[in-house]
């Protein structure tokens, strides 16, 4: 492994502090328990139709499921019963979100990282990458190529490294926001970096950081302990495990969970995707993660563990295992992203994805370059369609695109978002909302036929609107986005 230097090495044993992650265990214990899992998954084998159906009717309305259940739902045998639970994910994300997509870009900033990650092309070790951290500069150049295609909301990304901590997080977030060109501006940045402290959180919950997402990879301890090494920080399982208790208890609202799909068997990781659900709503006044991510294993460079991974999951167990993260915790939003390619993402989008990231580059600095492949890569991309060409899309499946951000800046977070997504009413905020910023989308970027369409399909979301009131008051607000006006929202 290429070596640490001095400073790198201390500053790795300053970043856990053993007494935040030993707060949150149960007698030493952490809440993914492997034996209630297994067992869980040999007790629901071949569960009778009937229960099935229990199980559907239970996630429409709107409630979160019991592991027995999700376990039920993973070992369902008959592919007629898959259909209705298909049908049942499309059904329940209607009523909690609407006819709507929220987009998104990632923003990659930094790829140096002090890790080894065994499917990562920015791990330490990987000689074949070119290692940048961009100046503010470089950030505003790529902050005025994606707001040109449109965007309005990002992702920002890190590796793990001294250089990139809490205070250069929260510096560049300030950066992204500050940067307005033309009119054109980003209303939301998350971010997605390594577990932090709550001390360093709350920095970044002080400068207005949307979502922070850090995703577990593998719930499973020794399948986890392969590919992160023992000697590196990303090697503490439970520093990671409880990253996301740490954002809430900082104050952070919303935050973001996920498994890297192909490390592990799919019903082991899922059912530990509702456990830390779980555990989190218990401490937290009911209030779960804001999002789920199940991005699957994809190729990267000199990266030769993602050749022959041990557990691919295949386009069909992919279908699944979505689904029924859907039935298992209607509320949350689902986030699918362009590693999959444009058929299997047109096919899952059905199965009750809120959020799609569209022109997406995952190098460093690569908006501004366009290089689209090569040693700035974390990974490759297999849907590489524009921002434009995935909207024109979703509107032929007949969704609107929403880049609304409305929600944060009125406090429609945490507990708030959550109590509406339970009752099912976002649709009566966020699809007006959404029409507004798709309204904004159309008139600034659309061309030719995404337009005309987009129109079209924008005056049927209208008149679907509940209420001639509502109606009535959209219908000014989009008038007024007509003249020129931006950022309207209910
Ligand atoms: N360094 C931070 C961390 O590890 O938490 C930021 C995350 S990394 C830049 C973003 C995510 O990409 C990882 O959490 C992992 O799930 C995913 N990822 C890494 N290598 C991948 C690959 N070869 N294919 C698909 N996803 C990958
Ligand atoms: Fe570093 Fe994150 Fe990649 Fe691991 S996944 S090597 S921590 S950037």
């Amino acid at each position: 492994m290429s070596s640490l230097r001095e400073s790198d090495r201390k500053w790795i044993d300053s970043v856990v502090k053993q007494d935040e992650i030993d707060r949150f265990l149960n007698n030493g214990r952490n809440f993914v328990d492997e034996e209630i899992i297994w067992n869980q998954l040999e007790k629901q084998k071949n569960p009778p139709d009937s229960r099935i159906k229990e199980i559907i009717a239970k996630s429409l309305e709107l409630e979160r499921l019991e592991p027995a259940e999700t376990a039920a739902l993973l070992n369902c045998r008959s592919d007629e019963l898959w259909e209705e639970i298909f049908a049942a994910g499309l059904s329940i994300k209607q009523k909690v979100y609407g006819r709507r997509i929220v987009f998104f870009a990632p923003l990659y900033i930094s790829n140096h990282c002090v890790n080894n990650c065994a499917y990562c092309a920015f791990r330490r070790e990987n000689r074949a990458v070119t290692r940048t951290c961009l100046t503010d500069d470089q950030i505003r150049a790529e902050v005025k190529a994606l707001t040109a295609e449109g965007h309005k909301r990002l992702i920002m990304v890190y590796g793990e490294h001294p250089a990139s901590g809490a205070d250069f997080i929260a510096h560049t977030l300030k950066i992204v926001y500050e940067t307005s060109h033309g009119g054109d501006e980003i209303r939301r940045a998350n971010i997605n970096a390594a577990p932090m402290s709550v001390e360093d959180l709350r920095k970044l919950s002080e400068v207005g950081i949307g979502t922070f997402q850090v995703f577990q990879e593998t719930y499973h301890p020794e399948t986890y302990r392969r590919v992160h090494p023992a000697d590196t920080l990303k090697g503490n399982m439970h520093w990671r495990l409880y990253a996301l208790h740490r954002a809430m208890e900082a104050g952070v609202d919303d935050v973001g969970i996920g498994a890297l799909f192909g490390l592990f068997d799919y019903r082991f990781e899922v059912m530990a995707l509702l456990l830390h659900t779980i555990d989190l709503e218990s401490r937290f006044g009911g209030v779960g993660p804001h999002t789920i991510s199940f991005p699957r294993l994809e190729p990267a460079l000199n990266t030769p563990f993602v050749e022959n991974p041990a557990h691919l999951v295949d386009d069909k167990d992919f279908k699944k295992l979505v689904a029924v993260i859907r039935l298992s915790v209607p509320y949350t939003g689902m986030i699918l992203t362009a590693r999959e390619p444009e058929s299997v993402r047109r096919e899952v989008i059905s199965l009750g994805i809120t959020q799609l990231d569209a022109g997406s580059n995952i190098g460093v600095g690569c908006y501004a370059s366009g290089e689209k492949k090569g040693e700035k890569q974390q990974f490759e991309l297999a849907d590489n369609r524009s921002l434009e060409e995935v909207i024109s899309d979703l509107v032929d499946l007949g969704m609107i695109t929403s880049f609304c951000t409305a929600g944060y800046r009125c406090g429609r977070t945490g507990h708030y978002f959550m109590d509406i997504a339970k009752s099912g009413k976002v649709h009566t905020l966020c699809m007006p909302n959404a029409i507004l910023t798709f309204a904004e989308y159309l008139q600034d970027y659309a061309a030719g036929e995404t337009g005309e369409k987009g129109w079209k399909l924008l005056e049927e979301e209208l008149g679907r609107l509940p209420g001639e009131d509502l109606r009535v008051k959209v219908s000014e607000l989009l008038e007024r986005v007509r003249n020129g006006e931006r950022d309207l929202y209910l």
